[in-house]
């Protein structure tokens, strides 16, 4: 259905496409267009966010049992002790609410959620070193680590004066840059790897900002920013289009949208210099134009006409709104911000406490609408944060860290001592399942309880 639309939409608008192309940067690209415009190396049904069934599950990953929703397993080694005494002081079962509201005040409650993720967040960190690793490459990721690995490592290392954390943050930088450099050399190369090249863009930024300097790579992110709304451009600022091993088609071109906006508007924000006005203008158009395609009331469509509602793209939205209004001074991009997380309450799981998440609920198998996955959780989870730095208004506070608690509780296996992808009709992901485990997904929640721990909560906004 996806790939009907896309190739459509392509073909509608390649004749202009085809000649602006021409005269672009990549002539070598334009020339290969007629073949198959924007072509995606499509995989099988496993083909969806953060999976790459090329790559290899670890043996011990895929010998795991399947463990059910309410429980964390057996056979629990030593190792786990404290982190199990602590979880125990605060958690009450398993599965079930960690603090429970007619127990505790409000405010009792939020300080029991976040003595329990600090535990949390030391013992992640602790895991991490576990991840697949090779001079700055996650091997385990599937298109994120980039942005996380590199994001986290040199904002911890340098808050926490970790000398390991910032030789991995150095070999990430590198094979980052890397990643920027090849998509420079090859547009075709580019929109193949497009949302680990965005990811490694992203990276970048957050190296730039916790080091201010930027200077080493400016002038190839600069172009590699250049190329994206180039880009762009061609389809109108609102990439409905294949693209990418599978950006596109999980996450809608809505989402993939979004995070070019999102691109233009980190560079502005982490990086103060005579571009970062004409980045957010150019944030801003894209915003138009996805506002155009895809504003439905207070919430964003996946794609025009597709009236399910996602919580990726709303997600994504309220990042770049936030942002924007952060750039701009222009309310309305708050308000509409504000305006997707009342729309996205239909998403809220009375049950679990997560946001259902569908985007790849079918391709998963799930049999039931009772599907939600990590990525999602955290996207969310760092929206409602940044939503809470903008209005200083604690309910978002507390709902972000309610979503983290979620995702503590939920999406964690013990046993293996990583969050697992995705939870599913009553079960947490299974081995078999097309995925299981995504180590830049794990790298994003550490990013965002950093962010949480070392700037929201260290420099509370105004008025809250
Ligand atoms: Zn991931």
């Amino acid at each position: 259905m996806i790939g009907e639309l896309s190739r459509s939409t392509v073909f509608y608008r390649w004749p202009a496409a085809q000649n602006r192309l021409a005269k672009s940067r990549y002539p070598d690209f334009a020339r290969r267009l007629p073949v198959f415009p924007l072509s995606v190396r499509r995989k099988g049904p496993g083909d969806v966010a953060c999976n790459d069934a090329s790559r290899p599950s670890p043996s011990s990953v895929l010998a795991a049992p399947p463990r059910p929703l309410d429980g964390h397993g057996h056979g629990v080694s030593w190792r786990w002790l404290p982190f199990l005494l602590l979880s125990i002081s605060v958690v009450l079962g398993c599965g079930q609410e960690s603090v429970e509201p007619d127990m505790l005040d409000a405010e009792d409650a939020q300080s029991a959620r976040l003595e329990a993720l600090w535990s949390f967040y030391a013992q992640l960190q602790e895991d991490a070193w576990q991840f697949g690793y090779s001079q700055g490459d996650w091997t385990e990721d599937y298109g994120d680590a980039p942005f996380y690995g590199l994001g986290f490592y040199i904002r911890a290392g340098r808050a926490y004066d970790r000398d390991d954390y910032l030789s991995v943050a150095e070999e990430a930088r590198v094979y980052n840059l890397d990643l920027v450099e090849q998509a420079l050399a090859s547009l075709s190369w580019y929109t193949d790897h497009f949302e680990e090249v965005v990811m490694a863009a992203l990276g970048l930024c957050e190296y730039a900002d916790a080091t201010e300097d930027p200077g080493p790579f400016l002038d190839r992110l600069d172009q590699l920013i250049d190329n994206t709304n180039d880009l762009l451009t061609l389809f109108s600022d609102y990439l409905d289009v294949e693209l990418g091993d599978y950006a596109i088609a999980t996450y809608g071109p809505t989402t993939i949208s979004a995070a070019a906006a999102l691109l233009n508007l980190q560079y502005a924000y982490t990086i103060d210099n005579q571009r970062s006005q004409q980045r957010i203008e150019r944030a801003a158009a894209i915003v138009r134009s996805i506002d155009e395609n895809a504003l439905d009331g207070q919430r964003y469509l996946f794609r025009p006409g597709d009236q399910k509602l996602y919580l990726y793209p709303n997600t994504m939205m309220m990042l770049v709104l936030c942002r924007l209004y952060e750039l701009t001074d222009n309310r309305t991009y708050l308000e509409v911000a504000q305006g997707i997380f009342q729309a996205i309450q239909p998403l809220k799981d009375p049950q679990h406490g997560y946001y259902r998440s569908p985007y790849s609920a079918q391709t998963m198998g799930a049999q039931t609408e009772d599907y939600s996955t990590l990525s999602s959780q955290n996207y969310l989870a760092m929206a409602l944060l940044v939503l809470y730095q903008d209005t200083g208004d604690a309910a978002y506070l507390s709902e972000a860290i309610s979503v983290l608690d979620v995702i503590r509780r939920t999406f964690y296996d013990l046993e293996q001592g990583r969050l697992l992808h995705h939870v599913m009709d009553g079960r947490i992901a299974l081995p078999t399942d097309p995925e299981y485990f995504c180590s830049g997904c794990n790298l994003q929640t550490l990013y965002i309880l950093w962010y949480l721990k070392e700037e929201v909560l260290a420099d509370p906004p105004a008025g809250s």
